[in-house]
């Protein structure tokens, strides 16, 4: 746990999150500024700062977040169109140095993403 970190706060109820899911591992919760008409957060309760941080020990505990990310979709009706991005790094957009996968949907995507 970093004290400072946002997502560690939500982990622990110090900040209040509209969940969706948690389990001993990982914890899903929608975005406060929403990129789609469907978006959520999931994020291991571990602290890594992004995905440059992952060690081989976090392989699994990554993968549970992508299926549950997968499987989250499901069940909020966002069907089989869904977007799932990692960013790492400020330049490219991450500004919550919790590792943190967001699921985007409802909506036709376009490739290449800014
Ligand atoms: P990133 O830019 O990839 O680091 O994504 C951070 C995401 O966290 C952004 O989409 C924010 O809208 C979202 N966010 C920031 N604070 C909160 C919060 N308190 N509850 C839910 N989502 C948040
Ligand atoms: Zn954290």
């Amino acid at each position: 746990m970093d004290p400072n970190c946002l997502f560690c706060k939500i982990i622990n109820g110090d900040i209040p999150a509209n969940k969706l899911y948690e389990d001993d591992d990982v914890m899903a919760f929608w975005d406060i500024s929403p990129q789609a008409p469907k978006h959520f957060l999931v994020i291991p309760r571990k602290h890594i700062s992004g995905p440059g941080a992952m060690g081989s020990e976090d392989e699994q505990l990554i993968g549970k977040v992508l299926r549950t990310g997968a499987r989250l979709a499901r069940e909020n009706g966002i069907g089989d169109g869904f977007r799932m991005v990692f960013n790492n790094g400020a330049e490219a957009g991450q500004t919550v140095f919790h590792i943190h996968m967001h699921v985007l949907g409802g909506r036709k995507m376009t490739w290449p993403p800014g």
